[in-house]
């Protein structure tokens, strides 16, 4: 059997691409190497961009908590709010939320197969090959390597080998605390709409805190060269979130994983195919972010797949268009992640603090985290208010250093 477009891996990159490839026209099959719901270490914190990418409404069954607002704890204790009158995001169960994203393309007509890893894949002239774990080779015009960060694909391509190299991936740990509805509302003092994300060890690395309807999705991630000792270092790490938050958390299931990041960086495309999301290392270098960054990596390859066909082209040089699309999307945003990555929290120590309550902030924050604007478009955002912010700053300014105790 042939396809147009094979779509290796059921994640919200591939589920994305293989939903939009289908609409298109093009006969698609998504392949999963796991049974359906099949799950996902993540924190679950969709943003709102993301959500946008879907462009209709998720099924509020899927929906574990409305996020309005961000908290950074900074090493010292304090705390620094943004908080929004707006829906800036949703937590989710991965494991549901992505099998609605792969029945959402199978719906729309992709051919899905679940529980089928591919163990190889090609490209040539003339066509692009995978081979599954059975032995069967299937082919198709076009191929999109959407298998997560130990991509398969992009290492049978050529084009990640040496993915795990602990210099160069992120590395953490994380598990769901099953705390009732009433702990996940004691743990939050009555206020489960806020992602919390903490220092971990001092500067090398970062926890979060997200609420559910009935856990706390708790853990932390750095880069790997820092986070040898992890289980002891996560153990450690969740017991004085346990302190702090008054709530007795019981362990039930630690999940290991690897982050990638170097997306923009490398390169993701070949004749007849590409790379989308984790796979091709789409995922924010700070924070580890990367389910919009999947979801709308998916959109571009398969818009760039579709005027491929138009064209009847299938070289480099045709689907190379894909990575401009993604440059231009997520360049600013990585870059600067990356600054305040290599300077570490010394410098959100430095700024979070300034603008902690701030009005203008929360809304800058609320504006990227919805999709409305890159962070490349936050000095010109800021510019643009400022003369009408200017006796607010002042008044922040003043309040904060009388504040302050010497
Ligand atoms: C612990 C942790 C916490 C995170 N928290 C967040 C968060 O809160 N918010 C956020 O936005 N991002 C978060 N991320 C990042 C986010 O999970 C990823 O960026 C996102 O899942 C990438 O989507 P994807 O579709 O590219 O890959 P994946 O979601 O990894 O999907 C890849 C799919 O391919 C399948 N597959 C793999 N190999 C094969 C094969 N050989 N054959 C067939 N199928 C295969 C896998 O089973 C999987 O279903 C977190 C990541 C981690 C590790």
């Amino acid at each position: 059997m042939t396809y147009d477009v094979i779509v290796v891996g059921a994640g919200p990159a591939g589920s994305t691409a293989a939903y939009d490839c289908t609409k298109q026209g093009l006969k698609t099959l998504l392949l999963e190497k796991y049974k359906l719901p099949r799950e996902k270490p993540c924190g679950g914190a969709v943003m709102y961009r993301a959500l946008r990418t879907i462009g209709e409404k998720i099924p509020p069954e899927l929906i574990e908590r409305r996020i309005y607002g961000l908290r950074f704890l900074l090493p010292d204790g304090k705390g620094t709010e943004f908080i929004s009158d707006k829906l800036i995001g949703i937590t989710v169960f991965r494991d549901r939320f992505d099998e609605f994203l792969a029945r959402r393309a199978s719906d729309a007509g992709a051919e899905l197969i679940d529980n089928t890893p591919v163990v190889d894949a090609s490209v040539s002239s003339k066509s692009a090959k995978v081979r599954l774990a059975d032995g069967r080779e299937l082919s198709a015009k076009f191929l999109l390597g959407a298998d997560g960060v130990n991509s398969v694909v992009s290492r049978a391509l050529g084009l990640r080998p040496k993915r795990k190299e602990l210099n160069k991936v992120g590395l953490g740990m994380e598990a769901d605390f099953h705390v009732g509805e009433e702990g996940v509302l004691e743990a939050t003092e009555g206020n489960p709409s806020i992602l919390e994300v903490c220092p971990v060890d001092g500067r090398v690395s970062y926890g979060w805190v997200f609420p559910k309807r009935e856990h706390l999705a708790i853990g932390i991630a750095g880069a790997g060269v820092h986070m040898r000792a992890l289980r002891p270092r996560f153990d450690s790490f969740y017991k004085s979130v346990e302190k702090r938050l008054g709530v007795k958390l019981n362990l039930e299931k630690r999940r290991t994983f690897f982050l990638g990041g170097d997306g923009l960086g490398s390169k993701n495309v070949v004749q007849r195919a590409i790379l989308i999301g984790d796979a091709a290392g789409f995922v924010d270098p700070l924070m580890g972010e990367g389910i919009a960054y999947a979801m709308k990596s998916g959109e571009f390859a398969a818009s760039v797949i579709n005027k491929a066909f138009d064209e009847n082209r299938y070289d480099e040089k045709t689907l190379s268009e894909y990575q401009n699309l993604c440059r231009n999307e997520f360049s600013a945003n990585f870059a600067l992640a990356t600054r305040v990555g290599v300077r570490g929290p010394s410098l959100a120590e430095i700024i979070l603090p300034k603008v902690n309550g701030h009005k203008l902030a929360a809304e800058i924050m609320t504006m990227v985290a919805r999709g409305e604007i890159g962070y490349k478009d936050i000095p010109y955002v800021v510019l643009k208010r400022l003369p009408r912010q200017i006796p607010t700053i002042i008044k922040h300014v003043v309040q904060s250093h009388l504040a302050t105790p010497n």
